[in-house]
């Protein structure tokens, strides 16, 4: 998987992403990532990338004409017959989950957009972007961190990332549970114990409580994933009573 950023501040995107479980599939060659720089795209004497928006208002917005260069200037790079997705981060777009990430990494290259100010000239958009993502309902000074934080989500998804006891297969949002309470040593801590099952070494009773927990915490904080999760005949008996007792 190869990423592209278009932004106009690689620093951030880079000295963020290489760290951890990224920087080591870097390191690796499993994903690379190359940030441009869309200020070295304009060609205005001091290399103003924004004007202000006609009709009025507050703000400025990002000019087309350095963001199509800086596209252009990947096409190039990229050196493939097809066109690749570009996403741009935006508090409208579509908002980012599991599923999507799942999706985007089957991908062999994305490009994504970081919007600044009070964000870019419509028109460049329709030219250039396939997919419109925002990270949740607020706003945030730039679309930086939003890339990153897809990057993050959608490598975890890309094999050969994670190694297998990093495994993705029981963290939250697997068939739209969140995922259970975990626990580590000391089996003691603040006079608080570690649940007896998770020691008695029985594999089967451990599932199931993992899996209770796990329908009780998505009853609690995200009761509507529940409508999604596909759960076995002993799990969907624990719902149904759970859902019983709450009604009472
Ligand atoms: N005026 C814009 C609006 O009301 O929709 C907000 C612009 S915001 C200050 C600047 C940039 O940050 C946006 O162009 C976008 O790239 C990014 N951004 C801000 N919030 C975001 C979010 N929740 N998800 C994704 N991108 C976001």
């Amino acid at each position: 998987m190869k990423y592209y950023v278009m932004t106009l501040f690689p620093e951030m995107v880079s000295e963020g992403l290489h760290t951890s479980i990224l920087g080591r599939a870097m390191d690796a060659g499993i994903i690379s990532l190359e940030t441009v720089n869309i200020r070295d795209y304009s060609e205005d004497k001091h290399r103003h990338v924004d004007d202000y928006p006609y009709g009025g208002g507050a703000g400025m917005v990002m000019a087309p004409g350095p963001i199509a260069r800086t596209y252009d200037a990947i096409l190039e790079k990229r050196n493939k017959p097809d066109r690749p997705r570009v996403i741009y981060l935006t508090p409208w777009g579509k908002v980012f989950k599991q599923e999507d990430a799942k999706e985007l990494a089957k991908e062999d290259d994305l490009v994504f957009l970081c919007g600044h100010y009070e964000g870019v000239d419509e028109r460049v958009l329709e030219e250039i972007v396939t997919d419109y993502y925002s990270i949740g309902d607020y706003v945030l000074s730039g679309g930086e961190l939003p890339a990153m934080v897809m990057i993050d989500a959608i490598s975890r998804m890309v094999p050969g990332v994670l190694t297998n006891e990093e495994s993705g297969d029981a963290e939250s949002f697997e068939n739209s549970l969140l995922e259970y309470p975990q626990y580590t040593r000391p089996e003691e801590w603040n006079g608080r114990t570690v649940p007896e099952v998770l020691l008695s070494g029985n594999h089967k009773k451990i599932a199931e409580w993992r899996t209770e927990r796990s329908i009780d915490r998505t009853m609690q904080y995200r009761p509507e994933l529940m409508e999604q999760a596909v759960l076995d005949k002993k799990a969907g008996k624990y719902y149904k009573e759970r859902l019983k007792n709450s009604e009472e």
